[in-house]
């Protein structure tokens, strides 16, 4: 694999390559689902380019914890695929969570866990260990189930910087304003580049859009997606390292813990739901001041390629499949180009995932090398796998990068600069929303860290930091 960094000078580089060339697949969208088809192409030897109007995951794939295998009981292909992050693709990333299903509903059936426990029934007294704050409800029903869960943001992000090692050509703030045609052919793509506002053109074989569920695909005559409520509690209200599902009118809810919070979707756009459904199962209630952040979305219905026309692909899926809706619309964009090998990616380990067996228990060891303590280093290994090493390099060229983030204990100074330098961060908000989430970290500490690398003035970190507070 070759480089992958997604530093400013690698941006100037792609741009170039993109506007001069002709790329056999060029996908529009940045989200994970786009990330996996340019991942796909790039590792079939393909020329890809991938544009992303704002930054990698700023869609929905952004979310800081996404369960594998959704709400549902998972299908086969979903088990499978989560499997494969968990073993080879993404163990850095991904971690395993039991879940506890509040419901009478029987027990989902799990011929195929994936290597994850099994689902079993809990006693009411296990059930009230698992999650302390939780109502007593007449001791029936109470299941665990195993899911894994991921950042989104990071998984996208590692989907990206893998395909830019097979020499994919990616742009984040590369809004697609139109499609080039020549007749009723798709032939490339029309682009304004965020960062200048400037025009420019990217030729292409076959254009896969992969533009999310509110990322304006084609609407004609389709039902809206549905939209869903995500809602950040502090865990303290309720304790317990178990997630929750609980059935609630149109759908369930999810319950995900995540260090010092809950990450809470709720099917439907209202927050206020949100607490009423917790309401009806935990013993405390939940004030409306204990809310963090609310984000509404689109909930894409289901995995779809469809070919729209000559050198058109429309792209949508699920999570724990993207990979597997990526191959499908990579064959579909290249179904007329001779010699296209099929998809490679099923063991292909994602950045960070390649020598993971080789550093995951060397914590105490590079902490002492470096300096820092175990816990610190051991949480740089989850989120950057065996890529530590980059980071662990900032600190000992510049030690004061070792100090803990201000306002956010658990990341380092040198994880801010190594966004800028390795993950394509290009403003405060891609790093604060999407490198260093749910971490409280200071908006006027981390804007100091990146006006260097990213060639801003005082003027432009001001601007910066007033618009994240
Ligand atoms: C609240 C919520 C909870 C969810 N929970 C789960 C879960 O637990 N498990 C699960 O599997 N799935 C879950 N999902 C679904 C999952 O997040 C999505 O299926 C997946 O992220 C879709 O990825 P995507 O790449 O298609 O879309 P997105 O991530 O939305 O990416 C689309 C990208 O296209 C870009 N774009 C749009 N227009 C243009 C343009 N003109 N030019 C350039 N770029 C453009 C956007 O900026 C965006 O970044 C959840 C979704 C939501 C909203």
């Amino acid at each position: 694999m070759g480089n992958t960094w997604l530093s400013p000078a690698r941006r100037v580089a792609d741009r170039a390559r993109l506007a001069d060339g002709v790329v056999d697949v060029l996908v529009v969208g940045g989200g994970l689902l786009g990330a996996r088809v340019a991942l796909d192409a790039a590792g079939r030897g393909l020329a890809v380019g991938l544009l992303e109007a704002r930054d990698w995951a700023a869609g929905s794939s952004g979310r800081p914890a996404v369960l594998l295998s959704g709400s549902g009981t998972p299908t086969r292909t979903a088990v499978r695929e989560r499997a494969l992050l968990l073993r080879t693709a993404a163990p850095h990333l991904v971690r395993p969570v039991p879940l506890l299903l509040t419901s009478s509903a029987p027990l989902p059936s799990d011929v195929l866990t994936g290597g994850l426990p099994r689902s079993r029934p809990l006693s009411r007294r296990a059930a009230l260990a698992a999650v302390p704050g939780l109502r007593s409800h007449g001791g029936a029903g109470a299941l665990r189930r195993w899911d894994a869960h991921v950042d989104g943001a990071r998984l996208t992000l590692a989907v990206v910087r893998t395909a830019a090692g097979y020499g994919a050509r990616v742009l984040s703030r590369a809004h697609v304003t139109g499609l080039l045609r020549a007749g009723d052919a798709v032939v490339g793509a029309r682009v304004t580049d965020r960062t200048d506002e400037s025009a420019f053109a990217v030729r292409a074989r076959s254009v896969v859009l992969a533009t999310g569920a509110d990322g304006g695909g084609p609407t004609d005559g389709v039902p809206a997606d549905p939209l869903v409520t995500g809602v950040l509690l502090p865990t303290s209200i309720d304790g317990g390292d178990h997630g929750l599902v609980l059935p609630v009118a149109g759908g369930v809810l999810t319950a995900i813990p995540l260090g010092e919070q809950w990450v809470v979707t709720h099917p439907g756009p209202d927050a206020g739901a949100v607490l009423g459904a917790l309401d009806r199962v935990l013993v405390r209630r939940v004030p409306a001041e204990a809310v963090v952040a609310v984000r509404v979305d689109r909930l894409p219905r289901a995995e779809e390629v469809t070919t729209a026309g000559p050198g058109l692909v429309v792209a949508a899926g699920r999570l724990p499949t993207a990979r597997v809706t990526a191959a499908d619309a990579v064959d579909a964009a290249t179904a007329g180009l001779p010699g296209v090998p099929p998809s490679r990616t099923a063991h292909l380990p994602l950045v960070g995932a390649h020598r993971w067996d080789d550093v995951r228990d060397r914590a105490p060891r590079l902490a002492a090398d470096a300096d820092l303590s175990t816990a610190a280093v051991d949480r740089l290994l989850r989120r950057h796998g065996d890529r530590v090493a980059d980071v662990l390099a900032l600190v000992r060229a510049d030690p004061r990068l070792g100090r803990p983030l201000p306002g956010a204990p658990g990341h380092l100074a040198a994880e801010v600069v190594h966004a800028v330098t390795a993950e394509g961060a290009l403003s405060l908000d891609d790093v604060l929303a999407r490198r260093t989430p749910l971490s409280g970290a200071d908006p006027a500490a981390v804007a100091a860290l990146v006006a260097g690398p990213l060639g801003w003035d005082a003027g432009r970190t001001a601007r910066e930091v007033a618009s994240a507070l």
